[in-house]
């Protein structure tokens, strides 16, 4: 799918649209869910025009997906999620396609954390 650079997540890193902002850097940005299925929900996306994970792990730089793995991580810190910052664990998950059910055509993975998740 050839990405549409109309898309919310786009509008948020134009900031044409405002996002709490969780953690930032050159290539990539974390904020919180407009609509949380968790306590803590958070999104991290690249900076970079791509659709899927596929598309970015296939096509980003090595920089990028350094910037876009370093964002994660400090999501987990600051939410403190991490069970290493005495959090109790999350879940990740990244929706593509039709049959994920995406809805924003920007990639992006989900932090889910906060409370009991349940079963997967
Ligand atoms: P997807 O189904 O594409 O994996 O999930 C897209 C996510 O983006 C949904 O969980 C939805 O609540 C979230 N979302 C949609 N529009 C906005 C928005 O304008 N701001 C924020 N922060 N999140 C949004």
């Amino acid at each position: 799918m050839a990405y549409n650079s109309g898309n919310i997540f786009a509008k948020i890193l134009r900031d044409e649209i405002p996002a709490r902002r969780v953690a930032e850097n050159k290539g990539a940005v974390a904020f919180y869910d407009i609509a949380p299925k968790a306590p803590a929900h958070v999104l991290v996306i690249p900076k970079g025009a791509y659709v899927t994970a596929e598309d970015f792990y296939a096509n980003a730089s090595a920089e990028e997906v350094k910037d876009f793995n370093d964002c994660f991580l400090e999501v987990l810190k600051v939410t403190k999620l991490s069970e290493k910052e005495g959090g109790e664990g999350y879940r990740i998950l990244s929706n593509a396609g039709k049959n994920g059910r995406q809805e924003v055509p920007h990639f992006h993975i989900h932090i889910l954390g906060g409370a009991d998740l349940g079963g997967f």
